[in-house]
């Protein structure tokens, strides 16, 4: 069977991915074989293609796709050809139609939950899951920051929060994104880019500050976390689409106010398959009962994911990006 799926053999900008037709063997021992119906775009691609994320050269693109097993290979228990199932990585190559994947790395899905739903919403909202429920615990009442409250996780982060009981504040680079994020529930919006972000969440908090930062902006917005985080409050540093944090001096957290912060990733909180299974279970129970909604803010063909690399660094995204074989 042949396969047309992404490469990139050097770092750089969106022009590095080529488009290769290769051969897709049988599955190995404890893979499948996956005809992919639609794949997902997400912020860490740019990092991997970027050089960010140092990967091994040349690799694939892609952590997130959702499809129809076609074949099994030895030794796979509990799935069969013709189940639908998502996988959120951790091996690149997802930009692709059919490939071979570790069986032990799929999501089986739930007949409501399309395969569309399932690429747009497993990474960003297992991370959303782990960010809100196991990192930050939030609290009923509990004042909350999100930062680019528009974008992918952005926008499920809002929803899962005013699930919770948090109040949110959403921070967002245009009206267009407002309206989005306060269609999500945010209570109250920062436009970072032309606002005083810690001066307006002071008065929106009545000179508190907020319990919880949740941040993937990184470099740009790290100084407005620090000051708009309340006293033994958290910064959850999540992810870097501005530039990473560097070279921070740890007393910083002291005289802001004895802070804590934590720079987790997806799968340190995605570990052994029960605790795997459960978060996946409460993302779809969220997903289903209709207290989240995934809002699939534009689609493009696989091959273009150039082109969706750079409308996603560039901000022109809103809510989650498919790409579709
Ligand atoms: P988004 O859809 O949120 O896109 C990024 C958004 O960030 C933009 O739309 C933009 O919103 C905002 N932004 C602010 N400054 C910049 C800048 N200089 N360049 C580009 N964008 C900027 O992406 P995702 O939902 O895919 O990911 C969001 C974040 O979550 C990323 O940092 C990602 O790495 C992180 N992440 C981390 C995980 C983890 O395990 N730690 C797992 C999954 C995602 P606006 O126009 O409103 O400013």
């Amino acid at each position: 069977m042949q396969a047309r799926t992404a490469m990139f053999a050097r770092t750089g900008g969106p022009e590095v991915i080529e488009w290769h037709t290769v051969d897709v063997p049988a599955p190995g021992a404890g893979e499948v074989t996956l005809r992919q119906t639609a794949v997902g775009l997400n912020y860490i691609d740019t990092y991997h293609r970027g050089g960010i994320y140092p990967v091994e050269l040349p690799s694939g693109l892609g952590l997130e796709a959702a499809g129809i097993i076609e074949a099994v290979g030895e030794g796979v228990e509990g799935l069969a050809a013709g189940d639908r199932v998502a996988t959120f990585g951790p091996a690149r190559g997802a930009y692709a139609d059919v490939r071979n994947v570790a069986a032990s790395s799929l999501f089986k899905l739930p007949d409501n939950i399309s395969d569309e739903i399932a690429a747009a919403a497993l990474l960003k909202g297992c991370t959303t899951e782990f960010l809100v429920e196991r990192c930050a615990r939030v609290q009923p009442g509990q004042a909350v920051l999100v930062h680019a409250a528009a974008g992918g996780v952005g926008l499920l982060l809002v929803q899962w929060l005013k699930a919770v009981g948090a109040t949110v504040i959403g921070t967002v680079s245009s009206e267009a994104k407002a309206a989005l994020a306060r269609q999500a529930g945010a209570d109250h919006i920062v436009f970072y880019t032309r606002e005083d972000t810690a001066k307006r969440v002071r008065e929106l908090t009545g000179g508190a500050g907020v319990r919880v930062v949740f941040d993937g902006v990184g470099l740009d917005t790290w100084e407005a976390s620090l000051d708009s985080t309340g006293k033994r409050g958290l910064i959850v540093s999540y992810g870097n689409a501005s530039a990473p944090v560097t070279g921070i001096s740890l007393g910083v957290l002291a005289t802001k106010g004895s802070l804590y912060n934590t720079r987790p990733t997806l799968f340190d909180y995605y570990t052994d398959p029960a605790e795997r299974a459960a978060g996946a279970a409460r993302l779809w129970e969220m997903i289903g009962s209709g207290k989240v909604k995934v809002t699939i803010g534009q689609t493009y063909p696989l091959e273009q994911a150039a082109q969706a690399h750079r409308d996603l660094e560039s901000r022109a995204t809103s809510g989650s990006t498919l790409l579709v074989p």
